[in-house]
């Protein structure tokens, strides 16, 4: 049966780098029922919601999104997407390229963060004009599920280098009951697991990762946490345009660039198709496809190193020569 892939590009640079993912999945000799849905700014403007029904009951019955960007409708679009794949992981590889500008051209480190609980599913209060709380939700089912497909992820080999183990950030000294509940749980499953894992205080592991990331390799974090220290990895690696990222549920999976719309260069066709090609090349291994989703990357690589390269990064090729690189390279 094809495999049932909806493809939201959304607003700015959203609708080029999105086709240009598209062509490079439709580059393999493999059955997708690609389906058109609509999300964002735009559509709100048409219809009054940035995320129509039909797009939400179309994400939750197919195989895996490939989504863009949307602009202010962003948090209305992504976080119920993200559950309509029943999502409870995000995965965030940092890794920097030969042949691009890097803070820290050794960084290759892949987050897996918590993508249902922490802060973002806490209650906030205003209960004074002095004084607002916010409460925070952890799990054992959630923070377990979440070790168990780090257990799955480095076991695999999807970990940097192959590596077989991972590192638990957290901040369990201070947020004793919910990061202590957290760290406890991820390290019991990797135990039970058989797998090595080490931990590290999130603020130590935040001055520690830039002086020298080589020495981290796949990271288990809170949500917060993860969204943080994922962005502070991006910074590592030279550019927004070369982050994708993954939203994996359980059947279903959500993958997108890191980047937003752009909308200083939306329009131009010369935003770089770096970030949702491996998004796509992600959506590829997370149907199964690992042979091809490999191939992407190494094509990638190849035409990052010597092949036509976009503004971003020092270049004057637009989108589509990248893109048509990227395919000649697979
Ligand atoms: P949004 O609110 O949608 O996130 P933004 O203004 O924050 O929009 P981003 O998309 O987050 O814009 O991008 C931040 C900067 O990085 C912009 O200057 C943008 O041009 C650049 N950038 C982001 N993605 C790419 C890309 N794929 N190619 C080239 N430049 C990019
Ligand atoms: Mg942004």
């Amino acid at each position: 049966m094809a495999d049932e892939v909806v493809v939201i590009e959304g607003d700015g640079i959203g609708r080029e780098v999105v086709p240009a993912a598209v062509e490079v999945l439709e580059a393999f000799d493999i059955d997708f029922e690609f389906v058109e849905a609509e999300a964002g700014d735009a559509v709100k403007e048409a219809t009054g919601e940035a995320l129509p029904t039909e797009t939400y009951e179309t994400v939750a019955d197919a195989d895996a999104t490939l989504f863009g960007a949307a602009g202010e409708t962003a948090a209305d679009v992504i976080l119920p997407l993200r559950d309509a794949v029943d999502s409870f992981v995000n995965v965030r590889p940092a890794k920097a390229y030969p042949g691009v500008d890097a803070l820290r051209p050794e960084t290759d480190v892949v987050f897996l963060r918590e993508n249902t609980e922490g802060v973002y599913a806490g209650h906030e209060d205003r209960l004074s004009e002095d004084l607002s709380t916010l409460t925070r939700v952890v799990t054992a089912s959630a923070s377990r599920e979440l070790a168990e497909y780090a257990c799955e992820f480095v076991g695999d080999g999807r970990g940097p280098d192959g590596r077989d183990g991972f590192t638990v950030a957290h901040k369990s000294n201070v947020m004793r009951e919910t990061d202590g509940r957290f760290r406890r749980e991820v390290l019991a499953v990797a135990e039970e697991r058989g797998v090595d894992a080490d931990e590290e205080l999130m603020d130590a592991f935040a001055t520690k990762l830039p002086l020298d990331p080589s020495q981290y390799g796949v990271v288990v974090c809170p949500n917060l946490a993860g969204d943080v220290l994922s962005d502070l990895a991006a910074g590592l690696v030279g550019g927004l345009g070369l982050l994708p990222s993954a939203n994996v549920g359980h059947e279903n999976g959500l993958f997108e660039p890191v980047h937003g719309t752009a909308p200083d260069i939306a329009g131009e066709g010369i935003a770089n198709p770096t970030a949702a090609v491996l998004s796509a090349a992600m959506l590829l291994e997370h149907l199964g496809h690992v042979e091809e989703g490999g191939r992407v990357r190494t094509a990638v690589e190849s035409v990052l190193s010597d092949g036509p390269r976009t503004g971003d990064l020092g270049g004057d090729a637009t989108t589509e020569e990248v893109t048509a690189a990227i395919v000649d390279r697979l």
